[in-house]
């Protein structure tokens, strides 16, 4: 474990709850998201502080994991800890009918760094929600159904995100109508037997041309993607991938909605993740990074075209909680805390000077690292036993290799055969030399 900062000792000696209390008290009460609940262990966390977390006996660990890859900011900003404060003080709550202050400079700000064709911001509590209004307004815009999205994706927990959505979580859930779904490009594995990022990206797009027309184009209000899908393994998408699409969105009259949630606000070394691909989208939908989470939000940002749909005609969507004077204060604090402490431009610069070439020094150490991919603070080690056949390592390995991590200090992201290297946006070259360190103790320490 790491060495515990100064905040901690003084915590310790107030001699709070012990990680047993905690987890004994959580097992007794509380429900976890994903699990089967009777052999759930949980780490208890007590506190945190930039790159850093804590737990209740003293131990700290580097979070490589910015929680679920939401703290670009790191943990306890002191710019948006003070703003949550000063709103609570002022205002705790506001219906979303009235005029706020606060939540109109949030949109603001986050108009501010999106497309000039972006017109509106609409609130809402999280990310799977504003999937669900880009779709609805998508739909309404269009007057059409169907909505085509990739099976490597995750886009939200409620009825049309998790239908949208292609990994196992939609499958249990699917009682939304009008949902297609296409692969999308992935080199490593790719669907499309292609050798070249050329080669994937025209195939990819041929496979979406295909079923788009199988489907009936007319039918068809929207391509929703994750920018870059992230669950489904930072899958940074082929050259001339997002045009393309964007092309085909044009041709045939449809909504091209990106999928920010995970991706934006700073995670890619961008302010969005398609800043760097050279398209524009119809709709945008955030969360996670806008305020790392500090406050529950989402929202989707929405084009002068679709607003203005919505000009005459009511918009059939609405939350109570939708653009939260707390949450709004938290996005107005966190954007300009990115914006004094280049933090966008602080992911960019730890990707291409720390982060790639320290995994792709790793992959060069370790046979078991069969593919380093990523941007900014994004990065995925995928794992396999074997570089030739890319047979992906088991669930035993990733057990084992994860209990390593953890025991060094390091709060490790893993989904599937795959370490996600995911460290807030503001983490610094030491942290990342220390992580980079831990990933290579760990990665020599466990046999396939
Ligand atoms: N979209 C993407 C790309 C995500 O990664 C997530 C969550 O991980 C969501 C949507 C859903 O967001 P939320 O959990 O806030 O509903």
């Amino acid at each position: 474990m790491l060495a515990s900062p100064a905040i901690l000792d003084t915590a310790i000696d107030n001699a709070g709850p012990s990680n047993a209390d905690v987890v004994a008290l959580d097992r007794a009460n509380v429900f976890h998201s994903w699990s089967a609940q009777k052999s759930l262990n949980p780490l208890a966390i007590a506190g945190g502080s930039g790159s850093t977390v804590w737990d209740h006996d003293g131990n700290t660990f580097l979070d490589f994991s910015s929680q679920l890859v939401n703290t670009n900011i790191g943990h306890q900003h002191p710019k948006v800890i003070a703003a949550i404060a000063q709103q609570a003080t002022s205002l705790a709550t506001v219906a979303p009918a009235h005029a706020n202050h606060v939540r109109a400079t949030a949109a603001a700000k986050i108009l501010s760094h999106a497309p000039a064709t972006m017109d509106k911001v609409f609130f809402t509590n999280g990310g799977a929600d504003a999937n669900e209004n880009a779709i609805r307004m998508a739909r309404l815009h269009t007057g059409r159904d169907k909505v085509i999205s990739c099976y490597r994706s995750y886009h939200g927990n409620t009825g049309a995100a998790i239908a949208a959505t292609g990994d196992w979580r939609r499958i249990p859930n699917e009682y939304s109508r009008g949902h297609i779904h296409v692969f999308g490009p992935y080199l490593y594995r790719s669907e499309f037997w292609a050798e070249t990022p050329e080669q994937e990206t025209e195939r990819a797009l041929h496979h979406l041309r295909r079923v788009l027309q199988a489907e009936g184009p007319q039918s068809v209000a929207a391509v929703l993607l994750e920018t870059v899908p992230g669950t489904a393994g930072i899958l940074v998408p082929t050259p001339g991938y997002l045009q393309g699409v964007r092309a085909l969105c044009d041709e045939y009259g449809i909504m091209m909605i990106l999928d920010e949630v995970m991706a934006g606000f700073g995670r890619t070394g961008d302010w969005f993740a398609f800043d760097a691909f050279d398209v524009t989208p119809d709709l945008i939908t955030f969360a996670k990074g806008v305020n790392s989470g500090y406050i529950p939000v989402g929202g989707v940002i929405i084009s002068g075209d679709i607003a203005a749909t919505f000009d005459a005609c009511v918009f059939p969507g609405g939350l109570t909680y939708s653009g939260h004077p707390i949450a709004a204060a938290s996005i107005v604090a966190s954007i300009e805390a990115f914006e004094e402490e280049d933090i966008v431009g602080n992911a960019a610069r730890i990707g291409r000077d720390h982060l790639e070439p320290g995994l792709q020094a790793l992959a060069e150490k370790h046979d078991v690292i069969g593919d380093v991919r990523g941007r900014g603070v994004f990065w995925a080690l995928e794992l396999v036993q074997d570089r030739s056949t890319r047979t992906p390592v088991t669930a035993d390995y990733m057990g084992r290799l994860k209990a390593e991590l953890f025991g060094r200090g390091l709060l490790p992201f893993i989904a599937e055969n795959r370490i996600h290297v995911v460290p807030p946006a503001v983490v610094t070259a030491e942290e990342v030399a220390q992580a980079l360190a831990i990933y290579n103790q760990a990665l020599s320490a466990v046999s396939i």
